[in-house]
């Protein structure tokens, strides 16, 4: 068979499983993981097997433990759908293949990045000088730009970290909410900053921080604020955040995994008032705007400081000299990936900034039809949908999460659970294009 004909019948394949989106379980219907050992496993093939004889048995083995976290009926974690556009020109990402380290070798690359960053960043509504990364997801997106952070905050206490590292270095402030996402934690982790160097402030009912017991000073301070809640969907006051840290000379980041959106949405964006006054800024293209995955992204009002944390040097790799020839691999912990900003330029050209806004709100009209129908229903809604997510409880925790499950295995839809104040609640998170009135 032809590299065509195996493409070509790969594409069927594709398109077979997305038909089979309107109608199968959302629940995988095999998770007994010696079944799936048993049809996916065994020893090391000693010998080669033909390419067509290798996808059409992934096809069919696969399929029983997939969930179709793809469809309309899919509201667990926060997990977005891929638009039409951004799937096909995720296909066209791999058959390119290009290394999307240097401007010189891969000019069409590189410049699809940057005229996403600047797409991006007006979408966002974020100063038009900031720089980007294109990363795997959020939690690489708070690496890059709280290694940003770090530079520089250190930087302007005269302590060079590229150089020296953070053993002698100056105090660093680092504040975060108590209902922060747990990447922000890895991500200092990562960059050498454990749990015992991290003030928690403590949160209100909704999981915002109490900016009013924040006290700065002018010791170098990061501060971690947060737009999009994971179970609220709540947002900081970033506006207060913003002013507080102009006031000490703190930098303040934002993980909007989900939340920054917002912006795209006229009736929405009045949520991140004063965000962009943020220092950096980390979100995720593979949530709601429907990117697959993976398509992280952090965006940073201090490109030196963002450059100065994330780029590396090798004799063999000649850095551009022409100022407008960007070198994408100069903004990213990785050296050698994948052209990633190609879904997200097919994902924003085919919605235009109406259709992205309208995504948005379609998703959060439906939160909200969710929220009162299960109120109208008899179930507690616990937080203000102000987003497009919901909280609920159906009596008690453990009730809530015995209907968690046996929803989950009816496999119409696919909610998930959380703790929340201590007791188990339902999540419902809608992030999916393709999610209708119906669904
Ligand atoms: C999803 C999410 C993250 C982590 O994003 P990944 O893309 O999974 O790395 C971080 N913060 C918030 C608020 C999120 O919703």
């Amino acid at each position: 068979m032809s590299e065509r004909e195996l493409l070509r019948t790969t594409a069927e394949h594709a398109a077979d499983f997305l038909d089979t989106l309107e109608t199968r379980s959302v629940d995988p219907s095999e998770r007994d993981v010696d079944v799936l050992h048993a049809a996916l496993g065994g020893p090391l093939p000693e010998d080669g097997l033909d390419p067509r004889a290798v996808v059409e048995s992934l096809v069919e083995h696969v399929d029983a433990g997939l969930n179709a976290m793809p469809s309309g009926r899919f509201f667990g974690f926060v997990i977005g759908g891929a638009l039409p556009a951004a799937l096909a020109a995720d296909w066209l990402t791999s058959t390119w293949d290009q290394n999307t380290g240097l401007y010189a070798p891969t000019p069409a690359a590189a410049v699809v990045e940057d005229v996403c960053r600047g797409w991006l960043l007006e979408l966002l509504g974020l100063p038009a000088h900031a720089s980007a990364a294109f990363v795997t997801g959020c939690q690489m997106a708070h690496v890059t730009a709280l290694a940003a952070a770090r530079h520089h905050v250190l930087a302007a206490a005269g302590w060079d970290v590229a150089r020296s590292g953070l053993a002698g270095a100056p105090r660093l402030r680092v504040v975060v909410g108590a209902k922060r996402h747990g990447t922000v934690d890895l991500a200092l982790r990562l960059l050498g900053i454990g749990g015992d160097g991290i003030e928690v402030v403590p949160c209100d009912d909704q999981g915002r921080m109490r900016v009013d017991v924040l006290k700065l000073d002018a010791t170098p301070t990061i501060v971690c604020a947060q737009a999009g809640e994971i179970n609220t969907g709540a947002f900081d006051d970033l506006d207060a955040l913003a002013d507080l840290c102009a006031e000490h000379g703190a930098w303040l980041h934002v993980d909007g995994a989900f939340g920054l959106w917002a912006a795209a949405a006229l009736s929405l964006r009045h949520l991140l008032r004063g965000h962009e006054r943020a220092d950096s800024w980390a979100t995720d293209a593979h949530k709601l705007l429907n990117v697959p995955y993976d398509s992280g992204l952090a965006f940073c009002a201090h490109p030196e400081s963002h450059r100065a944390a994330t780029s590396m040097h090798a004799d063999y790799l000649l850095h551009a000299e022409d100022p407008r020839h960007r070198d994408p691999s100069d903004w990213t912990p990785e050296l050698s990936r994948r052209a990633r900003a190609f879904p997200i330029y097919a994902a924003i050209r085919s919605l235009g900034r109406k259709g992205v806004a309208d995504l948005v709100e379609r998703s959060c009209a439906h939160a909200r039809r969710f929220a009162s129908a299960l109120e109208a229903g008899g179930a507690t809604i616990l937080n203000e949908v102000v987003l497009n997510q919901v909280l609920v409880r159906f009596g008690d925790g453990d009730y809530t999460r015995e209907v968690v499950e046996r929803v989950q295995r009816e496999g119409t839809c696919w909610p998930s659970g959380t703790s929340w104040e201590g007791e188990y609640a339902m999540r419902i998170s809608v992030c999916n294009w393709r999610t209708t009135d119906a669904d």
